[in-house]
């Protein structure tokens, strides 16, 4: 629901150490982690992107919003908005695979063609606490497991293979993202190296 007071929140990049950092369950039901998952919708349908996860705006909690029904070169109106939070997400992948282009709002300008689970679903609560399933298959299970990779400390890049790998390792070795006025050159590289390194 839209109260006309949601505020766009910096997205944090690749390099920032809060994006490597396995996130907290969430113990309290209030009204700061509703403004919070109000804020991230915005900052979503802002960026624009399909999902969302809390360590993205520099919260260490367990909670992503999506909406992959959302088209953002199409209606961009509020009323074609389907905003899902999904709290203390558990993650269950079937069986199968699929490979497509996958990107990051913390990698921006960057796709890599990456492999999936074919299906996933996810068990959490809602913001009242209430249980939530969502469960699909295509760009649903991908985003499924790219927000929940988010609270792990992973991003998509640690999940590369073969020649989408060594494109990444290419493109981002001199990439400059990290906060605002911080020069992450070094923990960029680091953090990619990380993630290259998990592969083997
Ligand atoms: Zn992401």
């Amino acid at each position: 629901m839209y109260n006309g007071d949601m505020t766009v929140l910096p997205i944090r990049t690749l390099g920032d150490p809060v994006l490597r950092t396995p996130a907290e369950p969430v113990t309290f039901f209030d009204a700061k982690l509703r403004r919070l998952a109000d804020d991230m919708i915005e900052t979503m349908y802002a960026a624009p992107g399909l999902g969302l996860a809390a360590p993205q705006v520099g919260v260490g909690l367990r909670l992503f919003v999506f909406d992959v029904d959302w088209e953002p070169n199409g209606d961009t109106s509020r009323a074609s908005r389907r905003p899902r939070v999904v709290v203390n997400p558990v993650l269950e992948l079937g069986p199968g695979e699929q490979t497509d282009q996958e990107g990051c709002l913390s990698v921006p300008g960057h796709q890599y063609s990456t492999t999936r689970a074919a299906t996933a679903t996810v068990r959490g609560v809602d913001l009242a606490g209430d249980p939530v399933v969502y469960s699909g298959d295509g760009l649903l299970a991908r985003c499924l497991q790219h927000e929940t990779d988010h609270l792990d400390g992973m991003l998509y890049l640690d999940r590369l293979t073969g020649l989408s790998r060594r494109a990444a390792q290419r493109a981002l070795r001199d990439a400059q993202f990290g906060p605002p006025g911080g020069d992450q050159r070094g923990a960029v590289g680091g953090g990619l190296l990380r993630a290259l390194r998990r592969q083997r």
